[in-house]
């Protein structure tokens, strides 16, 4: 599973052309049939709508894997849209709000609402870590970036995971905002919000890789293609 950009005429053209890197080798995907539809709940209260979509599968010109492309929008494994994860997040995060208030104001179910809050938690440290990395490791000024103490572990996680995406637009002169979500997404193909996935995670970041191997050009990040 990758993560590319929200545009899937972008998507599109970018497969065409060679311009997706292959995350296991040095090859580029390219158009490869679509994977299952799914239905993907959008918005951020309760009058949200169900959109159903197939995302695109590409294949490797080299190592013959094919991935199944996610936008940028679309956490793996999800019902919802990042953004109304990420929003739950940042409600209990930021103002202490309970999982029951927070499904209640976004219309979901409050043990889909409880997943989420329960994932980040779970995951938080190793969020916190492997961003602080990623931030040291791909900002021009992480020390200016550095993040400011936030309430308690999952609040740490959340102003590093802010940090990184400064640093990022930072680093590709980026005109659009990049948002903690996008960097966050993008940074891990879609699985930020899968307790599971960070249980078991490695050490690599498989969509800036390649922009970080010594002496390389820099590989544009999917968020900005
Ligand atoms: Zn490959």
């Amino acid at each position: 599973m990758l993560t590319v950009s929200h545009d899937p005429a972008v998507v599109e053209l970018n497969l065409l052309v060679g311009r997706v890197a292959c995350p296991d080798c040095d090859g580029r995907l390219r158009p490869w049939g679509w994977a299952r539809p799914r239905v993907v709940r959008e918005g951020l209260d309760t009058k949200w709508v169900g959109r159903s979509l197939r995302p695109r599968r590409s294949r490797c010109t080299i190592c013959q894997v094919t991935h199944v492309l996610l936008e940028v929008r679309l956490a793996a494994r999800r019902a919802d849209t990042a953004e109304v994860i990420a929003a739950a997040i940042e409600a209990k995060t930021v103002l202490g709000q309970g999982h029951r208030t927070i499904a209640a104001r976004c219309g979901r179910p409050v043990s889909t609402v409880r997943g989420w809050l329960r994932a980040f938690a779970t995951s938080a440290v190793l969020i916190g870590e492997r961003f602080t990395g990623l931030l040291v490791r791909d900002a021009l000024d992480a020390v200016v970036l550095w993040p400011k103490p936030g309430g308690g572990i999952s609040g740490e996680a959340l102003s590093v995971l802010m940090a990184y995406a400064e640093g990022l637009a930072r680093r590709f002169a980026a005109t659009v905002t990049v948002t903690w979500i996008d960097a966050g997404i993008a940074a891990t193909n879609g699985r930020l919000f899968c307790a599971s996935w960070w249980a078991g995670a490695p050490n690599t970041n498989p969509p800036l890789r390649q922009a970080l191997a010594g002496g390389k050009v820099a590989t544009t990040p999917a968020i900005f293609l």
